[in-house]
């Protein structure tokens, strides 16, 4: 189960990512891309930009050192040197390698997969890449929901409840946890099950028979 996904392993990401993981939140960060990627960039890191850093940025990464400036305006030249340290320049594929690195050692999980949707719902958030679902809480699910179970001309009588006074929820601090059974009106067999809340993932095997075809949990 993940507190935070950090959408993107840029500088913003990562630092989020390592700021997240080192207050003790569980994190995932998901990047399009396999690091180190090319990022256009003129790496040029301001005193302000590093001094937020809470590690020293490795002398192998600062490959140059700006004191001043020369601007040309037609024949016009101005240099101002300030004789000490304005800027840094690095490399940003290294740099955001690193950065992602320092996130990764606190303890933030990194998955090469694109975004393609998020979703804000009423208790959580989805976070839809090309093969998975990822949400906090988890949510796991087998069977038909409501909505499908409507389109096969199902009558589905729904057992729903909010579980986040149960023990094994608030003990974990979720505040938001439930579950949604669907069960056929003629039959009584149960036809799907969503569960929202800690282990769920775990618990939603025991539903496993009402439909194998059909499931998904992160
Ligand atoms: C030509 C140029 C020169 C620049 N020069 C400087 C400079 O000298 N100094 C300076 O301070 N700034 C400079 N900048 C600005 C600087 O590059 C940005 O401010 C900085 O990269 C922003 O960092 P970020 O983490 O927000 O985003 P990014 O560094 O853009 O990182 C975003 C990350 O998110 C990933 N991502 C995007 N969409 C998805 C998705 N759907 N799913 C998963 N992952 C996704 C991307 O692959 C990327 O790795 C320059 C910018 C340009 C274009």
């Amino acid at each position: 189960m993940y507190d935070i996904i950090v959408v993107g392993a840029g500088p913003a990401g990562s630092s989020a990512a390592r700021v997240a993981a080192k207050a003790g939140l569980d994190v995932l960060i998901l990047e399009k891309e396999t690091f180190p990627r090319y990022k256009p960039c003129g790496g040029a890191l301001s005193e302000r930009a590093i001094s937020l850093l809470d590690f020293p940025l490795p002398e192998n990464l600062c490959e140059r050192t700006i004191t001043g400036a020369r601007v040309h305006y037609g024949d016009i030249v101005l240099e101002r040197n300030k004789g000490y340290r304005l800027s840094t320049l690095v490399t940003r594929s290294r740099f955001d390698q690193f950065l992602l690195q320092k996130a990764q050692e606190i303890g933030a999980e990194r998955v090469v997969q694109k975004v393609q949707e998020y979703k804000e719902k009423e208790n959580h958030v989805e976070v839809l890449t090309k093969l998975e679902v990822f949400t906090s809480p988890l949510l796991a699910s087998v069977g038909l929901g409501e909505e499908e179970a409507m389109k096969r001309g199902i009558a589905a009588i729904i057992h729903k409840r909010k579980t986040s006074d149960w023990y094994s929820n608030s003990r974990v601090g979720i505040k938001h946890s439930g579950y949604k059974i669907l069960t056929d009106e003629q039959s009584g067999k149960i036809i799907g099950a969503h569960l929202l809340g800690y282990n769920a993932d775990e618990t939603i095997n025991l539903f496993g028979p009402c439909n194998p075809g059909r499931h998904e949990a992160r």
